[in-house]
């Protein structure tokens, strides 16, 4: 077997190993065509089998009920930040955004652009960084809004929503860093998008699944076409020539997804995964700092801490990277170290990087 690095980088991120060994093995000869999936028409019945299969097993694996469509899009999360408001606040719509972080906050802008004053801030915690996600008292819902944008799991800060905001509204969330990182109802959602490179598979494909009423307040006739969500739901995503290679490695990784018993284990590994990575970081409290304080609002996807001084965090990352483990400098505006530990990590990875730390404060405690 090769030697894989254990990544934790925060995006793109590691994929399952048997969907890359499942590509690689199909990759010259797709399905008998003697052709990769690359290279086949995306009207071939052997390309369609593929996108049909990601289509049912996003469905399967998430329970998202039948009123609800499923689109495999491109242009990522951001293509959607602007899609939505061009889509859903015409006619003088009016939503609310809650930023708790760096992509909350584009998205926001964004849709800002697009909407103006029909768009608002219901809440923010960025006067302390985004360390935390605001209180249900500190959220200020305008009962005239269409719907509620928030970001599920706040890749740069590692904070995430466990409990949804409480609203009446519906939502509309990003989840480009959490998606399937446990089964969830869907039903409080008009709208969920996400960029495949965190949680699902390779850059360069989008998953939106909208609810069938957010689905006809898409009136817009005069949007680009390529802008309007309803003519890719109409069309189930073939309206132009779709990623047909990311949707192919996004079919693998949710088949190997299912076949490892679906969302329910894959949460119990996410839960484990957190616990021995925040449990190290507590436990030498003195030592590493985590940048979340608040327990119940820690991401189980992204955990940032940081090391008593600058020099300490750079030998940290070096000696880390000597030790077959990638991807752990921190993002720019946090600093530090953050460790990502998407679905594709498993729990030795985390036990091997929890066993370095170990050894780090020891050595330099
Ligand atoms: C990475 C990320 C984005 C940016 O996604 P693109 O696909 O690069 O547009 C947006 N939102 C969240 C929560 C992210 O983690």
């Amino acid at each position: 077997m090769t030697n894989r690095t254990i990544n934790f980088y925060a995006g793109p991120a590691g994929l399952p190993l048997p969907a890359l060994e499942r590509a690689k093995e199909e990759l010259l000869d797709f399905a008998g065509t003697g052709m990769s999936v690359m290279e086949i028409s995306h009207r071939s019945k052997e390309y369609d089998a593929v996108h049909e299969e990601a289509l049912a097993l996003t469905k399967e694996l998430m329970g998202i009920p039948a009123n609800y469509k499923v689109m495999l899009l491109q242009g990522g999360a951001h293509l959607a930040f602007g899609m939505i408001p061009l889509n859903l606040l015409r006619k003088g719509r009016k939503a609310d955004y809650i930023t708790t972080g760096n992509w909350a906050e584009k998205a926001y802008k964004e849709a800002k652009l697009v909407a103006g004053d029909n768009v608002r801030e219901a809440g923010s915690t960025k006067a302390v960084q985004f360390a935390r996600l605001p209180k249900a008292s500190e959220l200020d819902i305008n009962p005239e809004a269409s719907f509620v944008h928030f970001t599920s799991n706040n890749t740069v800060e590692g904070t995430q929503w466990k409990d949804f905001p409480k609203t009446d509204k519906p939502y509309i969330c990003d989840m480009s860093s959490d998606i399937m990182w446990r089964p969830f109802d869907v039903n409080q959602f008009g709208l969920i998008y996400a960029g495949a490179q965190k949680n699902l598979g390779p850059s360069g494909v989008t998953l939106v699944i909208m609810r069938d009423d957010f689905i006809e307040m898409c009136d817009a006739q005069d949007l680009p076409s390529y802008l309007r969500f309803k003519l890719h739901a109409d069309k189930n995503s073939l309206y132009n020539t779709p990623p047909t290679f990311g949707i192919y490695l996004l079919r693998n990784v949710l088949a190997y997804n299912k076949s490892i018993g679906g969302l329910k284990a894959i949460e119990q590994n996410n839960l484990k995964k957190a616990e021995l990575l925040y449990g190290c970081v507590d436990k030498h409290a003195g030592f590493f700092k985590p940048f979340v304080t608040e327990v119940a609002d820690r991401s189980t996807m992204n955990v940032d801490f940081f090391l008593p001084t600058e020099e300490l965090t750079a030998a940290f990352v070096s000696e880390a990277k000597k030790a077959g483990m990638v991807g752990l400098k921190g993002y720019r505006d946090v600093g530090g170290i953050r460790a990502s530990t998407y679905n594709a990590v498993s729990v030795k990875d985390v036990e091997t990087l929890v066993a370095f730390m170990e050894t780090f404060v020891q050595k330099n405690g």
